[in-house]
């Protein structure tokens, strides 16, 4: 069982914000930000590859309550998830990560030069 199946079930404990049926919202043990929250699906899903239109509609509202629960949805937050490899996903069960409570920066993803790419 993934590490975040384990929290869901209560075998590992956390800082849970918000839960209801389907989702479960809880402080990242490792803050990047003021506020750094992560919120999953109660289903394992690997990653948001394998997300549909129906989780991800109720998945937004979700994390829109949890916004206005920590009081950031006014002064603004970011929803982040990462995908496989290069996405630095770490946790294979989807997670969206809700970061805020301070200004963010948006400067530097990676070291490739951005614009080689394509
Ligand atoms: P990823 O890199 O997969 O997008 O993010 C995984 C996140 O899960 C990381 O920010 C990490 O700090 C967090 N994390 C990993 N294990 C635990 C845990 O046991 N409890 C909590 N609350 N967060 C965790
Ligand atoms: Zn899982």
């Amino acid at each position: 069982m993934c590490i975040f199946c384990k929290l869901i079930n209560k075998e590992i404990p956390s800082n849970i914000i918000l839960e209801d049926d389907e989702f479960l919202a809880f402080h990242d043990i490792n803050p990047k930000a003021p506020v750094h929250i992560l919120v999953i699906p109660k289903v394992h899903i690997d990653s948001f590859n394998e997300a549909n239109s129906s989780l991800m509609g109720k998945m937004s509202d979700f994390i829109q309550e949890v916004a206005k629960e920590v009081k950031i949805e006014k002064s603004g937050y970011r929803v982040i998830t990462n995908i496989g490899e290069n996405g630095g996903q770490e946790v294979k069960h989807l997670h969206f990560h809700v970061l805020g409570g301070a200004k963010l920066s948006w400067s530097h993803f990676t070291d490739a030069d951005p614009q080689g790419h394509f």
